[in-house]
C-alpha cells in the first residue's frame, strides 16, 4: 500500500490535512464504527461523481450523507417528523441512517434522483472530528469497489482503490464490522431497508416498524436491496442452518466430486472437519455475534486471498446483529 497517503486517524493534523483534500474537492477514506467510509463534499457535484467512478458505483444507488451534528442533519431534510428527533438522540452517534425527504439544498445525484436522503452521524471520533473540522456533510459510501466485500480496515480500501483516493485516514479495525441500518420514515411509521449495526429488537420500542413491500429485484427504484453484494471473488455458498456434521460431509463429497478442489469455511463458532477444508476462519469462538460482526469482512477477505475454488458460510443465529450477518452473507453469495 502507498504510506503516503495512510495517515494515523488520531492525529489532528491528520484531520486537518483530510478537511482541506475534502475543501478542494478531493476524497478521503476514512474509518467509521461500521466500515470504511469513502467520502467527498457532498454539496460538491464533481466530487460526488467521483466517489462514483472511484467505486464503479451505478448512479441509481444513492449515497449515505454523514454529519457531525443534528442541526447539519436538519439542514439536508425537508421535514423532521417526531419520531425522528427521538431516534436521534436515542441512537446518534451511531449505526442508523435515517431516511426522509429531501431538502433543495441536497444533490440529485447524492439522491440518484429520489425526493429523500439518507443521513447519519457515525460513532468514532476521527469521522466526527473530520466532518466537524470540514465544516459540512459528508457523502460517503463503503470504501471498496462496488459489489466487493466491504472494508473494515485502511488496509482494504488502499487494496480496493489506494491510488485513486487521495488521502486514507487509518484508524485500525472497525468496532461494529457490519454498515449501518437503513430506516426509512413515512409519517411516524419505519421502514428498515438494510438491517445493520442496530437491530430490530433495539428500534422497535421507539418505532412502529411496517414490513419492507419490496425487494430491489421488483422495484429498482427502492435501493439499498440489491441481490447480490459484499461479494468475494471466490464462489461463496451460504450454508443452511443446521448443515453440519454428515451433511456437511457428504456436501463437502458432492462439491470435491464435481471437481471442485480448494473449499473454504467460514465458521460461525467453531469448525467441525478441519480436515475438509484446504482454509477456514471463525468468526467468534465464543459465539458472540457482536463480534461476528466485526471479523466477518475481515474473514471474507482473507479467504478469498487463499486462491480457494469456493468458500462454505456457516449459517449464524437469525437473532440481533446476526440478521444483519446473514443479510451480507446471503447476498455474497448470491
Ligand atoms: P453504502 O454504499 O454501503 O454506504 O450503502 C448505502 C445504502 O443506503 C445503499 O444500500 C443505498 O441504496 C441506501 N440508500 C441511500 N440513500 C437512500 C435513499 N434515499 N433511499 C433508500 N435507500 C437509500
Ligand atoms: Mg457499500
Amino acid at each position: 500500500m502507498n504510506q503516503n497517503k495512510v495517515y494515523p486517524a488520531s492525529n489532528d493534523e491528520s484531520i486537518g490535512h483530510a478537511a482541506d483534500i475534502l475543501k478542494k474537492g478531493g476524497l478521503v477514506a476514512f474509518p467509521t464504527e461500521t466500515v470504511y467510509g469513502l467520502g467527498a463534499d457532498a454539496g460538491n457535484y464533481e466530487a460526488v461523481c467521483k466517489i462514483f467512478e472511484v467505486k464503479k458505483r451505478p448512479v441509481f444507488d444513492p449515497l449515505i450523507v454523514h454529519v457531525s451534528s443534528v442541526a447539519q442533519a436538519r439542514s439536508l431534510w425537508s421535514k423532521v417528523p417526531k419520531v425522528c428527533e427521538t431516534l436521534m438522540e436515542k441512537f446518534w452517534p451511531g449505526p442508523l441512517t435515517l431516511v426522509l425527504p429531501k431538502s433543495e439544498q441536497v444533490l440529485d445525484l447524492v439522491t440518484s434522483g429520489l425526493p429523500t436522503v439518507a443521513v447519519r452521524m457515525p460513532k468514532h471520533e476521527a469521522a466526527l472530528k473530520l466532518i466537524k473540522v470540514f465544516g459540512k456533510p459528508v457523502a460517503a459510501p463503503s470504501a471498496n469497489l462496488f459489489g466487493y466485500t466491504s472494508p473494515t480496515l485502511a488496509r482494504h480500501v488502499a487494496e480496493d482503490m489506494g491510488e485513486k483516493v487521495d488521502l486514507i485516514l487509518d484508524g485500525g479495525s472497525c468496532a461494529v464490522g457490519v454498515e449501518s441500518t437503513v430506516l426509512q420514515v413515512e409519517g411516524e411509521k419505519g421502514v428498515i431497508l438494510r438491517p445493520g449495526g442496530i437491530d430490530t429488537e433495539t428500534l422497535s420500542p421507539f418505532i412502529l416498524l411496517k414490513e419492507s413491500t419490496s425487494t430491489f429485484k421488483q422495484k429498482p427504484s427502492a435501493p439499498g436491496m440489491l441481490e447480490s453484494h459484499y461479494a468475494p471473488h471466490t464462489k461463496m455458498v451460504l450454508l443452511e442452518k443446521g448443515v453440519s456434521g454428515s451433511k456437511l460431509e457428504e456436501m463437502v463429497k458432492k462439491y470435491k466430486a464435481l471437481g471442485v478442489k480448494k473449499i473454504g469455511f467460514l465458521a460461525f463458532k467453531s469448525v467441525p472437519h478441519k480436515d475438509f477444508f484446504d482454509a477456514f476462519e471463525i468468526l467468534s469462538v465464543k459465539g458472540d455475534l457482536k463480534e461476528a460482526a466485526s471479523n466477518l469482512f475481515q474473514a471474507i477477505r482473507k479467504l478469498d486471498k487463499m486462491r480457494l475454488d469456493m468458500m462454505l458460510a456457516e449459517s449464524v443465529p437469525s437473532e440481533g446483529i446476526g440478521i444483519a450477518i446473514l443479510d451480507r452473507l446471503r447476498k455474497a453469495g448470491a
